[in-house]
């Protein structure tokens, strides 16, 4: 027996992320020789677009191997800033963007430089399951608001009001959703905005899926909404969805100045910059527009077509209802019927046949699950199949 101190509350208190273990779990399974189906990867099965490989390859050989800026380099900062203004009409300065060692890192530092020991954060659930724990690991108290299928996984204003204190600090917003594809309207956003402007919240808006839309949805940030919602906004977004980039670890961060500045600060104490050839590379994905346009293109006709598909297998086999998303690559489908607690029945989808899918309440929301579509048609067919097969004997 060793007599240790013991670890930090910070450690022992964390969550380990459950996407990632189910994921690493159905991986292990797969180099065992087990045919399984994998649903649970939160990650594109396309490959980073050759031009923004091409541009890191050129910065490695440049010699770009050294220190840059902690916010970011330059010029891709600018493009950021010029996406912005030009596509989303937020009048946006390259001092508002930070460039940071992934999206996951931009919405804790986000979190970080907004909130306190005994701010409340309010997370409208399903939600994403880093949220949570980067709250607490910020000091503060995550408030969860759960938003089901009865309403499209949407909160409404009334959920929204009802939910904020006096302690009430910020708003976490994420649409197009993981884990359930659902995408606010601009009135809904907007309704929402209003009263986290009404109440003096900041808001993040994680926006990391911003171009993963179907049906001809479009993508609004709360931040388009007026000055007022503007100052206080914190877009969230990087390159690792739209662009397939999710191991090169870049995200974005989009503030007002003073904002973006706390956050640089933050930065520059616990990891520098983003990796900085990484940096080179992902400039491409905006100087070559039109490459990384027919990139985007060829994933999204893949994805919708996925995503018909599993939505109308899913809605035949007896006992699931499932929502048809218009964002993202997840569908949320619900199982409550079945009368058999998420986890058992993800983990036995896992073990009996097969198939690797993450239980809804890792994300908040008891009797749901999340079917990721980002793989290939066969093995989604193979796996609605199997799924199909497991729901006929409960
Ligand atoms: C994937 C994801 C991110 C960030 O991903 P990174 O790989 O860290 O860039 C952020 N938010 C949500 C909701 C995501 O699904």
């Amino acid at each position: 027996m060793s007599n240790l101190p013991t670890l930090s509350t910070w450690a022992l208190n964390i969550a380990p992320s459950p996407t990632l273990a189910v994921d690493a779990k159905a991986k292990s399974l797969i180099a065992a020789g087990e045919d399984v189906c994998g649903f649970a990867a939160g990650e594109p099965d396309f490959d980073t677009p050759v031009h923004i490989k091409e541009a890191a390859i050129k910065a490695l050989q440049d010699g770009k191997t050294k220190y840059a800026p902690t916010p970011g380099i330059p010029p891709l900062r600018d493009a950021i800033a010029q996406k912005y203004t030009e596509f989303y009409q937020i009048p946006t300065k390259a001092a508002q963007v930070v460039v940071s060692p992934g999206g996951k890192f931009s919405c804790y530092l986000t979190i970080l430089a907004t909130c306190s020991a005994g701010d409340e954060v309010i997370i409208p659930a399903p939600f994403w399951v880093s949220y949570p724990e980067m709250v607490k690991l910020a000091g503060a108290t995550p408030k969860q608001v759960l938003a089901t299928d009865a309403t499209g996984f949407k909160l409404t204003p009334a959920m929204l009001e009802a939910a904020i204190t006096p302690r009430s600090k910020l708003l976490i917003l994420n649409s197009p959703s993981n884990p359930t594809g659902a995408v606010y309207t601009p009135a809904e956003l907007a309704a929402l905005t209003a009263v986290a402007v009404k109440h003096n919240l900041y808001i993040m808006s994680d926006e990391i899926y911003e171009h993963l839309l179907y049906d001809g949805a479009k993508h609004v940030s709360p931040a388009s909404f007026s000055a007022e919602a503007r100052e206080r906004t914190i877009i969230v977004s990087g390159f690792a969805k739209t662009f397939s980039m999710t191991g090169w670890r870049l995200g974005t961060i989009v503030a007002p100045a003073p904002i973006a500045k706390a956050v640089a600060e933050l930065q520059s104490q616990m990891t520098s910059n983003a990796t900085t050839f990484a940096q080179w590379g992902a400039l491409a994905a905006y100087t070559e527009q039109a490459k990384t346009q027919a990139a985007l293109d060829e994933m999204l006709i893949a994805f919708d077509r996925r995503r018909k598909f599993l939505h109308a297998e899913l809605n035949k086999i007896p006992g699931i209802n499932c929502l048809l998303s218009q964002g993202a690559f997840y569908l949320f489908p619900n199982i409550s019927s079945f009368g058999l607690d998420d986890l058992k029945f993800c983990e036995r989808l896992l073990d009996e046949h097969k198939v690797a899918a993450v239980h809804g309440s890792a994300f908040g929301a008891q009797g749901f699950m999340r079917i990721s579509y980002a793989t290939s048609d066969e093995i989604l067919a193979k796996g609605v199949e199997r799924l199909a097969k497991f729901c006929a004997t409960l």
